[in-house]
């Protein structure tokens, strides 16, 4: 459907999860839409964790938005930062100075690391949430092994082969998993000069529990799995410092370690803390049962950004699943409205969680079920591929997963420096 001047228009600010669902859901509702985003592609978050420990490439996980788009004809993408909205006005006000006037506006920018106000952290250590962050983590860690080479010292030896990894949630736990086979695998062919047993990886949770949103019996079956790998598990461990060579945590616990990987948190995006807008939960953005936001006629809020809530109240996970089935609700919404109609409130079918730590190793919960093992693992395998964007995509990270199934290599280890700095947890490379 083509844009024709003078339709409705609708501004999807944020091309993840939620924003991408929304504007396909439109594709056949007489709108004109725009999608602001600033990257020129979908982030496929969940297999981030394989960029950075040298499985995939990082175009097998990210679509370009424009090409996504041959499928809504009616939408246009828009590369741009948004930097405020005219709640009053209705337009949506981008970094270059461009404004975009809307009719219907959908919120959708999800979220960004949270080091819970310790700056010095923020700045010692390496972020998993973003491509440019998963490069130089990657980076990082080759670095880490090729310096470790030629030191002399011993100690220096030991800081740069410990790895800390800080969180124990599915990106922690998958991310540290990931690194302990990487460095099973490539170490005793490819580095004679480092023993095997001289490498460290260490998981630092805060709570009582890896993966606190499963079933205990799955997070201790996830600890059991990591700690056979050789990743040494610390539960009840706050970070409260870090430098260059060590992270310490409130229990006076000091590691020597050239890498603090943080993976225990996230905040809303910046752009919904400027805007004055009603916030609950965490910072989210209140929303009524449609996703409305309150006090803002014409706004909606989707995904992680979003305080929705489920039938017995409690908000959301931030998941993907709960921000793309969001998404296709304000879609269907917004085309109900227009044809005089209200569609029922939003209600969240639950999909379960998923977390993998290693070969034929997984953990799952769908309601009252429970997967570990190579069941859990082969469910992970077919639901990631199913919900990766594009048949291309699909086939290269089928054909990778095999290759590493097959021949136990990680392939992807150039050292390449490009363009960092993405923002949050950007630890400057030391060469
Ligand atoms: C490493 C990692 C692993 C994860 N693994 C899983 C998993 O296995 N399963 C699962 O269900 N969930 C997982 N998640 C969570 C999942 O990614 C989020 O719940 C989901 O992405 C939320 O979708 P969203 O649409 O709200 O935001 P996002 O998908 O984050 O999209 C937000 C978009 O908004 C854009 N944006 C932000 N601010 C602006 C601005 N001011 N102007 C313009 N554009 C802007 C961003 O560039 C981005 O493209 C993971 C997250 C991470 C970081």
């Amino acid at each position: 459907m083509p844009r024709v001047a003078g339709r409705h228009r609708v501004v999807v600010v944020g091309g993840g999860f939620g924003g991408l669902q929304c504007v396909l859901g439109l594709r056949r509702v007489p709108v004109d839409v725009t999608l602001v985003d600033r990257q020129n592609y979908h982030l496929f978050t969940p297999l981030l964790y394989q960029v950075a420990s040298s499985l995939l490439n990082p175009s097998e996980i990210a679509a370009p938005l424009r090409k996504v788009l041959r499928r809504a004809p009616n939408a246009r993408f828009r590369q741009g930062d948004v930097v405020d909205v005219d709640l009053a006005g209705r337009r949506v006000v981008l970094a270059d100075g461009a404004e975009l006037p809307y009719d219907d506006l959908v919120l959708a920018t999800g979220t960004t690391t949270n080091f819970f106000g310790n700056s010095e952290v923020a700045q010692h250590s390496l972020g998993l949430k973003t491509l440019g962050e998963a490069l130089q983590l990657r980076n990082h860690v080759l670095d880490c092994l090729e310096r470790a080479t030629v030191v002399s010292g011993d100690d220096e030896r030991r800081t740069l082969l410990t790895f800390c990894i800080v969180g124990g949630g599915p990106t922690g736990v998958e991310y540290a998993g990931a690194l302990a086979e990487l460095v099973r695998l490539v170490l005793p062919h490819e580095y004679p000069e480092i023993a095997f047993g001289a490498v460290r990886i260490v998981l630092l949770e805060g709570g009582e529990r890896l993966l606190p949103m499963f079933a205990p019996s799955l997070s201790a079956y996830a600890r059991r799995e990591l700690e056979r790998l050789g990743v040494e598990v610390r539960l009840g461990e706050l970070v409260s410092s870090a430098t260059d060579e060590s992270v310490t945590t409130r229990s006076g616990t000091s590691i020597a370690t050239a890498s603090v990987v943080w993976t225990a948190g996230v905040r809303p995006e910046d752009l919904v803390t400027t805007i004055p807008l009603a916030r609950g939960v965490a910072g989210r953005i209140e929303v009524d049962e449609r996703l409305r936001v309150r006090d803002a006629p014409g706004v909606f809020a989707i995904g992680d950004i979003a305080a929705a809530r489920d039938r017995r109240g409690d908000v959301l996970a931030m998941q993907s699943p709960q921000a793309m089935q969001e998404g296709r609700y304000v879609a269907r919404s917004i085309a109900a409205g227009l044809a005089g109609n209200t569609v029922a409130p939003f209600r969240y079918r639950e999909k379960g969680s998923l977390a993998t730590i290693g070969r034929k190793a997984a953990v799952g919960q769908i309601g009252p079920l429970r997967l570990r093992g190579l069941l859990g693992w082969v469910v992970w395998l077919v639901v990631h591929l199913y919900y990766l964007i594009g048949f291309e995509n699909r086939f290269r990270v089928m054909l990778r997963w095999g290759w590493y199934y097959l021949r136990y290599d990680r392939p992807i280890r150039s050292i390449i420096r490009a363009a960092e700095g993405s923002g949050s947890g950007a630890r400057p490379q030391r060469e």
